[in-house]
C-alpha cells in the first residue's frame, strides 16, 4: 500500500458511528483489514451469541427484536472482555458501541485501566429516508430478524434519543471526524481513510 492510501499507523483506537443502515459494517470491515486492527461489532457478537443460543443469545435476542438497546451492563461487560483479547492490544475499531452515556462512560474506564485513549471517532453523515430504504432491503436480503420497517423506525428513534447526542460529547474531545455515508461504498471507504490521515 502507498504512503498516501494507508490510513495514519498512529490512529489505530477508533469508534465508526452513525445510524442503523448507514454502512457502519461494512466500511468497518474494510478499514480494519487496511489498518490490520479488528473490526468489534456489537451487534454482530450479539447475534453469533443469538445463533449459538447461548443465555446471552436468548437476553439480547428479546431486545434486538423490539429495536430496543441490550442493558448497558451486559453489553459493557462483553466488550470489556473483548477489549483485553490479545488481538485488540494494538488497535481496534469498535462498530455500534458506545450507544449511550453509560456506554461512553465504560469505555473510558476501560480505556483507561488499559492505559490508552481513543484516537478518533468516525461519523457516517446519512439521510435518515433513505437509510429506512437500505434496511428494508438487507431485511430482505439477509433475513435479519430486527430489519422490519416497524423495528427499523424504532431504531432510528431509539438512535436519536440516546445515541446521537453521544456525537457531541466526542465532538467536545475533538474526536469528531465527519464522513458523508450517502457515496458510494468505494467512495466512502477513500473518504474514511482520508478521515484518519487528514490532520
Ligand atoms: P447493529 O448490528 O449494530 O445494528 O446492532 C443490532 C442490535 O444489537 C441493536 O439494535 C441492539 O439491539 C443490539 N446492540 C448492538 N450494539 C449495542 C450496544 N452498544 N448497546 C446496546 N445494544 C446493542
Amino acid at each position: 500500500m502507498t504512503e498516501s492510501s494507508a490510513p495514519a499507523a498512529s490512529a489505530r483506537r477508533l469508534l465508526i458511528v452513525g445510524p442503523p443502515g448507514a454502512g457502519k459494517g461494512t466500511q468497518a470491515e474494510r478499514l480494519a483489514a487496511e489498518l490490520s486492527i479488528p473490526a468489534i461489532s456489537t451487534g454482530d457478537i450479539f447475534r453469533a451469541n443469538v445463533s449459538g443460543e447461548t443465555e446471552l443469545g436468548v437476553l439480547a435476542k428479546s431486545y434486538m427484536d423490539k429495536g430496543e438497546y441490550v442493558p448497558d451492563s451486559v453489553t459493557n461487560d462483553m466488550v470489556r472482555s473483548r477489549l483485553a483479547e490479545d488481538d485488540a492490544k494494538d488497535g481496534f475499531l469498535l462498530d455500534g458501541y458506545p450507544r449511550t452515556i453509560d456506554q461512553v462512560e465504560a469505555l473510558d474506564g476501560m480505556l483507561e485501566e488499559l492505559g490508552t485513549s481513543l484516537d478518533a471517532v468516525l461519523l457516517l453523515v446519512v439521510e435518515t429516508e433513505e437509510v429506512v430504504g437500505r434496511l428494508v432491503e438487507r431485511g430482505k436480503a439477509q433475513g435479519r430478524s430486527d430489519d422490519t420497517e416497524e423495528t427499523i423506525r424504532r431504531r432510528l428513534e431509539v438512535y436519536a434519543e440516546q445515541t446521537a447526542p453521544l456525537i457531541d460529547v466526542y465532538e467536545k474531545r475533538d474526536l469528531v471526524r465527519r464522513v458523508d455515508g450517502m457515496a458510494s461504498i468505494d467512495d466512502v471507504t477513500v473518504s474514511l481513510r482520508k478521515a484518519l490521515t487528514d490532520r
